[in-house]
């Protein structure tokens, strides 16, 4: 062990939401870690996210429950729009509550960011070092970053997101072995872009939707279009949203192309979300007077907090060798539709949770598939959707 209370020095590469929770659980423990972050300062990103039963347990154990109850809106029903602005029977979540005992409530990710990071003391979190390179020797890891620093500890901790340097350096050490399954060698497929920002806080008098409760989350699914856009109603009186463009095997193509011109690895790019943003101006939104169209709702936001993000969707197999290990998006990318360490006990919920997104992005889509798992959301009666929850609680309650 590189301290001396016998308890491992872990080295967490990434301050995302994943690696800022693992710091805070490992503060509560008093077990030592750095984090390594490449970013050189936090950017109050993102749209919505929904918190509920998952999650929420883990918070009461941290002892931030209280604190983030007031940061949230309660969920209650999540309607779905055709873009005529109809709506149809919307999803009660209610049942959630009853089954679970957590309501599920929306908050803004920056709001959920800034809560986890306060849980984690300033001086362990290392901003503006990109990790580079990581090696193994004598029961050691070390990591190297950017600033030609050199860092040793005993487990490394890849929470680095998607396009993992640390996932990419173990299975770059694996497939020298011929010990990385073919499937982890593919790339990740991405199925959608995604444009995600959140307005100012809006004047009640001007705006009295956001006087609403509960949170007002309204979907609308595009007729003509490969789109379909989500609004989310803050407790801080803002609406963030969501708004995804689903891709077919040419799109998906050209976007991966444009990822590469502009060099947009950062994935979060303002240039490209001013071009979604003028593509989908138009789009209609059900929130009344005001807030018409989703440009409404882009005009009241400020222009660099709104960000354009690919979406990537897959569950690697290999999520851990020797003392490296990987966690949140680094091992699996789930749709946000979705949502959700170690292997043997999380795989198995992981891959759930996988086919659950995989399901929820499909119906979000104009497929045929869409359309049943549609059919079956906005007319099932409340006893079938009582009793799913008791039969496939892992389905509903992520
Ligand atoms: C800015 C931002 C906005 C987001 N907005 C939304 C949203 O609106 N809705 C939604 O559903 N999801 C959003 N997400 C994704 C969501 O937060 C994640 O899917 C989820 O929280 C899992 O997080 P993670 O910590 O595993 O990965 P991430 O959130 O991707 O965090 C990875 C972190 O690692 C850092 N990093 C990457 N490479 C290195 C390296 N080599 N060295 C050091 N650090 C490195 C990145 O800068 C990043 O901070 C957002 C993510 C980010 C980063």
């Amino acid at each position: 062990m590189s301290n001396t209370n016998d308890k491992p020095t872990v080295l967490i590469v990434g301050a995302g939401l994943g690696g800022l929770m693992l710091g805070a659980l490992l503060e509560k423990q008093g077990i030592p870690y750095t984090i390594f972050e490449r970013a050189t300062t936090v950017k109050p990103l993102g749209s919505g996210m929904a918190v509920g039963p998952t999650l929420l347990p883990v918070f009461q154990q941290l002892g931030i429950y209280d604190a983030f109850i007031p940061l949230g809106k309660r969920i209650v029903l999540t309607p779905f729009y055709k873009e005529s602005l109809e709506s149809y029977r919307p999803t009660d979540h209610i049942a959630i509550e009853e089954f679970t005992g957590y309501s599920q409530y929306l908050v803004a990710r920056p709001d959920l960011y800034d809560l986890i990071l306060k849980q984690v003391p300033a001086h362990k979190i290392h901003f503006g070092k990109r990790v580079l390179n990581i090696t193994e020797e004598d029961n050691k890891v070390t990591v190297y970053t950017n600033d030609n620093g050199m860092h040793v500890g005993d487990i490394v901790v890849g929470a680095d997101g998607a396009y993992s340097a640390v996932r990419q350096r173990m299975y770059d050490r694996l497939k020298a072995r011929g010990e990385l399954p073919k499937g982890d060698q593919e790339d990740l497929p991405f199925s959608c872009t995604c444009l995600v920002g959140q307005t100012r806080a809006l004047d009640p008098v001007k705006y009295p939707i956001i006087k609403e409760d509960t949170c007002v989350f309204p979907t609308v699914l595009g007729k003509d279009k490969p789109f379909s856009w989500s609004i989310m109603l803050t407790a801080q009186g803002s609406f963030a949203w969501c708004v995804i463009h689903h891709l077919n095997e040419q799109t998906s193509k050209a976007a991966m192309e444009q990822r590469f011109r502009n060099n947009d690895n950062a994935e979060w790019g303002a240039y490209p979300a001013q071009v979604m943003c003028d593509e989908t101006r138009n789009f209609p939104i059900p929130l009344g007077e005001g807030l018409s169209t989703l440009g409404d709702l882009y005009d009241l936001a400020q222009k660099d907090l709104i960000s354009k993000v690919m979406l990537e969707e897959k569950v690697f197999q290999t999520w851990y060798s020797g003392r490296v290990v990987l966690l949140g998006d680094a091992c699996h990318k789930l749709h946000p539709s979705g949502g959700h360490e170690y292997q043997t006990e999380r795989l198995p919920a992981v891959q759930v949770s996988f086919k659950n997104s995989q399901l929820m992005s499909k119906f979000m889509e104009k497929s045929f598939i869409g359309a049943i798992i549609l059919f079956l959301i906005t007319h099932m009666p409340m006893w079938l959707w009582r009793l799913a929850r008791h039969r496939y609680p892992d389905h509903l309650t992520k």
